[in-house]
């Protein structure tokens, strides 16, 4: 039977990446989204069209009830979770400090933070011995901007990414003897929708040369460091952060 992969956010950009790249290593991936149900469904096209298994599975991931449901589908239409991949994220809008308001605090923490616990608690659940389970692998996904600040007015998105790193360090101490291996991963500026919030194309061209490797990145080259993390030829990494941010 295949190994199963839950990753948020999977309808487009890293996420879509992450998804397409899990299928090929044999994983049979759910494919969540909380409003783009035609590109999820694309995603799955995709991946069953080339012989894979995957269902979309719509879920707000900041939202408890969503979360318990999206495990809940998980567990019937593919089986029990072996690598959950935290990847949903937003940035709201730009927002200097001296004007944030709590809305936007509400609104970040709520996706970016809250829902990896929430999804987290449901695979530890599954996936700990501690539970019944039989181990797996969490990968959270961070972001370059928790290390150096990122892009300007952007604090909030900045700490909730930080929040991440805290609790990968933290989560490895509890689980790292139940099977459960739990990773951080850092991009750097990668080509996707999410910088339509500040700038789009144009800011991804006017920073992409100033990143040490002289250019943005790829989802696929994300992607494929994330997938190999929850394989077990990774199998003593662990309690850790990895960049994937060309030097940056
Ligand atoms: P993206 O292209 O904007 O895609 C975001 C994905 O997350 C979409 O599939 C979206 O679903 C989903 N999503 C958003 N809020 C959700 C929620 N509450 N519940 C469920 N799904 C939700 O973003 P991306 O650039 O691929 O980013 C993916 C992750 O990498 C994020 O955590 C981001 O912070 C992180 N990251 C990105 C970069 C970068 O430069 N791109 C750099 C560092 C870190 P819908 O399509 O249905 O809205």
């Amino acid at each position: 039977m295949s190994k199963v992969m839950i990753v948020t956010g999977a309808s487009r950009g890293i996420g879509a990446a992450i998804a397409r790249r899990a299928a090929k290593e044999g994983y049979a991936v759910a494919v969540n989204y909380v409003s783009s149900k035609a590109d999820a469904d694309k995603v799955v096209a995709e991946i069953t069209g080339a012989g894979g298994k995957a269902v979309a599975i719509q879920a707000d991931v900041s939202k408890e009830a969503d979360v318990i449901r999206l495990f809940k589908e998980t567990d019937e239409k593919l089986g029990r979770v072996d690598a959950l991949i935290n990847n949903a994220g937003i940035v709201v809008r730009m927002c200097r400090a001296d004007s944030m308001t709590a809305e936007i605090l509400e609104k970040i923490f709520a996706a970016n933070v809250f829902s990896v616990f929430y999804c987290t608690r449901e695979a530890l659940k599954r996936m700990s011995t501690k539970n019944g389970g039989k181990g797996g692998a969490i990968i959270q996904m961070s972001s370059a901007a928790a290390r150096h600040g990122g892009l300007p007015e952007e604090s909030h998105y900045a700490a909730s990414k930080g929040a991440l790193d805290s609790m990968v360090a933290a989560l490895a101490r509890e689980v790292g003897t139940e099977g459960v291996r739990v990773i951080g991963v850092r991009p750097g500026l990668i080509t996707t929708e999410i910088h339509n919030a500040h700038g789009g194309q144009a800011l991804l061209d006017k920073a992409g040369p100033t990143v040490p490797i002289g250019r943005a990145g790829r989802p696929e080259e994300v992607a494929e460091v994330v997938v190999w993390l929850t394989t077990d030829a990774a199998s003593y990494i662990h309690g850790t952060m990895i960049d994937v941010s060309g030097g940056r």
